[in-house]
C-alpha cells in the first residue's frame, strides 16, 4: 500500500451535484512534475491550504477543516468550494492509505494558472514526521512580535488575516529566528502585548483549572485541535474560555500547549528565558485524546 497519495483535483463549483466526483480527480506521481510555471500559488502564494491529521485510516475533524477551507477562500475571494467534492477526495486517498500509522494531508486550492480561467486545486497525503517524543517532552519556545496590534484585521481586511493562506514564509521566518534563539517554536505577540498563535498553531493557557485561548477575533486562525480540545475539556468538567491574554498571563501560566492538527499538543517547558511548569501526565492524557477518532 502506497503511503504518499498525491490526487489533482478540478474543482468544483459549490452548487454542483455531480454523482461521479471520482472523475474529477487524478492520481499523480508526487515525484513527478505536476503544476504548470504559470501557477499563482507557487509564484505569489495566491491560494489557501488545510493540513488535517489521518491517525489509523481516519481523518480527524474533516467537517471543521473543510468549514476553514471555506471560510479561508471567502476572505481571499476564492470560488467557495464544492465540500461534497473535497470531502470524495479526503475519503479516496484514505481508503488507500495503510490501515495504522499518522499521515499529514495536506488539501490545496490556489488562484490557478496566471491569466488562466479556474483555479486548481490537490490533495498530498503523507506520513507525518514522529512527533511522540515532542508531545511526551514538550518544547521550548520563545515570544516574538507579529507587528500588528489588536484590532488590525478589522483595519485591514486585505491582509488576509484569519485565512490560512498559502503565504507562510513569513510563519516559516519565525520558526527561524526561533531555532536561532535556541528554542523549537514561536508564540506571536501582538505590537501591545498580547498572545495571538504560533507560526503554526493555536496557544492554550491554564491557570488553575481554567484552559484560555485568545478569542478568534480575525487576526488569528481558529485552529481546530483547540476547538476539539476545549470540546474534550468542557465535557470532562474542565473551564474553558476565549479571551484577551496579555503576555504577562503566558508568563505566568500554570501551563501553556501549542496545539495543531499533526503535531498535536506540545507542552511549551521553557518561554523565553524561563522555565514554565509541566505536567508530563496532562501531556498524555491531551494527546491521547487527540489521537482517538474525531470528527
Ligand atoms: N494557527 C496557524 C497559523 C496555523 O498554521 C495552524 C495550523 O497549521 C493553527 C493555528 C492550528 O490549526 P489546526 O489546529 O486546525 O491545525
Amino acid at each position: 500500500m502506497a503511503d504518499t497519495i498525491t490526487l489533482l483535483i478540478e474543482p468544483l463549483p459549490a452548487d454542483a451535484d455531480i454523482t461521479r466526483l471520482d472523475a474529477t480527480f487524478h492520481e499523480v506521481d508526487a515525484s513527478m512534475p505536476a503544476l504548470r510555471v504559470g501557477e499563482l500559488s507557487t509564484q505569489r502564494g495566491d491560494g489557501i491550504f488545510e493540513t488535517i491529521g489521518v491517525v489509523d485510516g481516519h481523518a480527524q475533524e474533516t467537517r471543521p477543516h473543510l468549514e476553514r477551507l471555506r471560510n479561508s477562500a471567502r476572505i481571499c475571494e476564492l470560488p467557495e468550494p464544492n465540500l461534497p467534492q473535497w470531502e470524495a477526495a479526503i475519503a479516496r486517498a484514505v481508503a488507500a492509505l495503510p490501515p495504522t500509522g499518522e499521515f499529514a494531508l495536506k488539501l490545496v486550492l490556489s488562484r490557478g494558472v496566471e491569466h488562466g480561467p479556474a483555479p486548481t486545486a490537490w490533495l498530498h497525503v503523507a506520513p507525518a514526521a514522529g512527533f511522540v517524543e515532542v508531545r511526551r517532552r514538550g518544547i521550548r519556545a520563545v515570544t516574538l512580535d507579529r507587528g500588528y496590534g489588536r484590532g488590525t484585521a478589522e483595519r485591514a481586511p486585505w491582509l488576509l488575516l484569519g485565512a490560512k493562506t498559502l503565504s507562510y514564509a513569513v510563519n516559516m521566518a519565525a520558526l527561524r529566528e526561533a531555532k536561532r534563539r535556541g528554542a523549537h517554536d514561536a508564540i506571536f505577540l501582538t505590537s501591545d502585548g498580547y498572545v495571538m498563535e504560533g507560526p503554526t498553531s493555536s496557544v492554550i493557557i491554564r491557570r488553575g483549572d481554567v484552559w484560555s485561548t485568545p478569542a478568534p477575533s480575525g487576526a488569528i486562525l481558529h485552529g481546530t485541535t483547540q476547538q476539539s480540545l476545549f470540546e474534550h475539556l468542557g465535557a470532562t468538567g474542565r473551564q474553558t474560555e476565549y479571551r484577551d491574554i496579555p503576555v504577562y498571563d503566558l508568563e505566568t501560566a500554570d501551563a501553556v500547549w501549542l496545539v495543531s492538527s499533526v503535531r498535536l499538543a506540545a507542552g511549551v517547558t521553557h518561554l523565553d528565558d524561563r522555565d514554565l511548569p509541566y505536567d508530563a501526565d496532562e501531556a498524555r492524557e491531551l494527546n491521547a485524546y487527540l489521537l482517538s477518532p474525531r470528527d
